[in-house]
């Protein structure tokens, strides 16, 4: 049986792949740096916290914690959902992000199958952030049967818990725009197609198929 110590089981902070500043102007540099910095490190300090006393879970990672939830004692079910999702979602988030990448490759066809154009793609995926009403994410997810779907959810819900797989996140939480955009959501919406990594998102789409 393997002997952790209580640090070494703890959850860290991932770093960004990028400075603060590189996906300005659409999002800004104190936003990225509050997001990440505070937002995020606040997640994984009440996951740490969540599963304290729990050191079996504390092994495992977000992705697995928020995928089995049955396997969670209904105690801190909740915290892990709010939790364990709110640093899932983030990683995903700040890794599929960058300025000035093309879409190509086999998701560009599954996109141009699945919604007959990036247009209507791109549409549909506005429409589903702008609409969730309050905190939440709107996301492109690969279903159980390998299909890819438009879909929103509140708070940090995942899903993940749905057995569905991220590929694209966007945090529609006011903490994600508010410093530059206010209350223009739809403006962080439409500028948010610029940052988004397409060569990441491809890569993504083939591992899980
Ligand atoms: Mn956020």
């Amino acid at each position: 049986m393997r002997n952790f110590s209580y640090d070494t089981m703890e959850h860290k902070l991932k770093e960004l792949e990028y400075e603060y500043d590189a996906l300005e102007p659409v999002m800004d540099e104190e936003t990225v740096r509050i997001h990440h910095d505070k937002h995020l490190q606040g997640y994984v300090n009440k996951l740490n916290e969540a599963l304290k006393n729990n050191p079996e879970l504390q092994e495992k990672t977000p992705e697995e914690l928020i995928s089995n939830l049955n396997e969670i004692p209904k105690s801190i079910r909740q915290a892990v959902i709010n939790h364990g999702g709110g640093v899932s979602n983030h990683n995903l988030f700040f890794s599929i992000l960058k300025k000035d990448t093309e879409i190509s490759g086999k998701i560009k066809e599954a996109i141009e199958s699945e919604f007959s154009s990036f247009e209507n793609f791109k549409e549909k995926l506005s429409k589903e952030a702008t609409t969730q009403f309050g905190s939440g994410w709107a996301w492109l997810v690969l279903t159980k049967d390998k299909k890819l779907k438009i879909t929103k959810s509140n708070n940090q819900d995942s899903p993940l818990s749905n057995n569905e797989i991220p590929l694209i996140a966007i945090d529609v939480w006011e903490h994600s725009y508010y410093l530059k955009y206010q209350n223009k959501r739809p403006e962080y919406i439409e500028n948010f197609f610029k940052i988004i990594n397409w060569d990441k998102i491809n890569k993504l789409y083939e591992q899980n198929l």
